[in-house]
């Protein structure tokens, strides 16, 4: 029994790299990018997705009567390692595939799954993440947007910021106020918005990449219909909580074989008698081979996520940092090593950013005692 389950996931993994490989062969597989699609693989990165999905290669362990495969949740990590392997995008849209759709596993009732998971497998819907407003970011349940309950729909108003690819998105996964009288985070709903509806206006920013991955949205007066509702009314915070815990990520193996290619990169500069750049080198890779056995953890222990999101994080930062050093004053201007130095800060912020990282470990793992909160 033990040997036909392990021949099978053997023969299961064959078939992901062949299918991988073939892909890249041909031109159609999107290469990796991290947690925010790119702008300008906009694209190329949906024909992966309905290539991902015409295979039979998208929502692994997702139930077959909502488009997915109905296989077990070892085959989708055998996925995210081959892809991972392959330098190849497990999937293009974090917001949908992660966030909405394991939030609607969750969550949803079969109407709402059987509405938006097919569309979403294939490509068809991206989804973007309506949580963060100008005056809410780190303390998420003080947010303002409001959603009133009036007949068969909600009224919404409010702005939100930091909306990762909401210029491309069908749909959003939207946190909005829904009981003013009730404690901060129990007044909260947890929506699936449709970003056709009059009254949503779509504002992209421009970082200093030069790219405009993220959006402020403004909603007045949004009439969502009420089966817009994902969960209980005012239990929003909970579906939320979930959603966070799968933004920060489970990592283990998928993520332990990227870093490694990264270090082995590293590993080529060749910075003959520079000793100060030697050192941070070597203070890198150190790093690196520690985050390794973190990110190995953290897949089997999931409370250690934030302690990997921080280290992960922060390592980017120094690493396309020391590329950028050892590139000289070139990589101030337009050099291959450019735009990741300017990128790699922001990551420190999206997702929860390093600091509310550090209090989570602090207070969470470490039992330390809750840092004051002022009044
Ligand atoms: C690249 C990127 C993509 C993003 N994508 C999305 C998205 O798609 N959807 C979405 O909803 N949001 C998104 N965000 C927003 C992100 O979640 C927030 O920026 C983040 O939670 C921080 O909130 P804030 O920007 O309001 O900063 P604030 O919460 O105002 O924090 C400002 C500073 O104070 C620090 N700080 C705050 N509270 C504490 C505390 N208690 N203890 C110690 N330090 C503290 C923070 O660490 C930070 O340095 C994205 C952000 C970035 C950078």
């Amino acid at each position: 029994m033990y040997e036909n389950r392990t021949q099978v996931m053997d023969e299961f993994r064959t078939r992901v790299v062949d299918f991988l490989q073939a892909s890249i062969a041909e031109g159609t597989a999107c290469p990796a990018f991290g947690a925010i699609l790119p702008p300008e693989l906009h694209d190329e990165a949906r024909r992966w997705q309905a290539g991902m999905a015409a295979a039979g290669m998208a929502g692994l362990h997702w139930p077959s009567a909502f488009g997915g495969q109905g296989l077990t949740r070892a085959h989708s990590t055998i996925w995210f390692e081959e892809c991972a392997r392959a330098d190849v995008a497990p999937y293009i849209n974090l917001q949908g595939i992660i966030l909405a759709g394991e939030a609607i596993l969750r969550a949803g009732t079969d109407e709402q799954r059987a509405e938006h998971l097919p569309s979403t497998l294939t490509g068809e819907t991206l989804w973007c993440q309506l949580f963060s407003e100008p005056g809410s970011g780190s303390d998420l349940a003080s947010l303002s947007t409001a959603a009133v309950l009036d007949g068969e729909r909600f009224i919404v108003n409010g702005q939100k910021v930091w909306s990762s690819n909401a210029q491309f998105a069908e749909k959003a996964i939207l946190m909005a106020r829904t009981n003013p009288d009730a404690a901060p985070h129990r007044g909260i709903s947890f929506f699936l918005l449709d970003m056709s509806l009059p009254g949503i206006e779509v504002r992209p920013i421009k970082q200093m990449t030069g790219d405009q991955e993220f959006c402020e949205v403004f909603m007045t007066d949004v009439e969502m219909p009420a089966d817009a509702l994902l969960g209980d009314l005012d239990n929003g915070w909970a579906v939320a909580m979930n959603v966070l815990i799968d933004e920060r990520g489970s990592f283990g193996e998928a993520g332990v074989i990227s870093l490694g290619r990264e270090l082995d990169r590293l590993g080529e500069y060749e910075l003959g008698d520079d000793h100060v750049l030697t050192d941070r080198l070597a203070g890198l890779v150190g790093q690196g081979k520690a985050l390794m056995s973190l990110l190995r953890r953290v897949g089997a222990e999931p409370t250690m996520a934030p302690a990997a999101k921080l280290m992960r994080t922060e390592m980017a930062v120094a690493t396309h940092g020391l590329r950028a050093a050892i590139r000289g004053p070139q990589a101030m201007l337009d050099d291959d090593v450019t735009r990741e130095m300017l990128y790699s800060p922001g990551m420190r912020v999206a997702g929860g950013s390093s600091e509310i990282q550090r209090n989570i470990i602090g207070e969470r793992l470490l039992g330390l005692p809750k840092e004051p909160k002022p009044s």
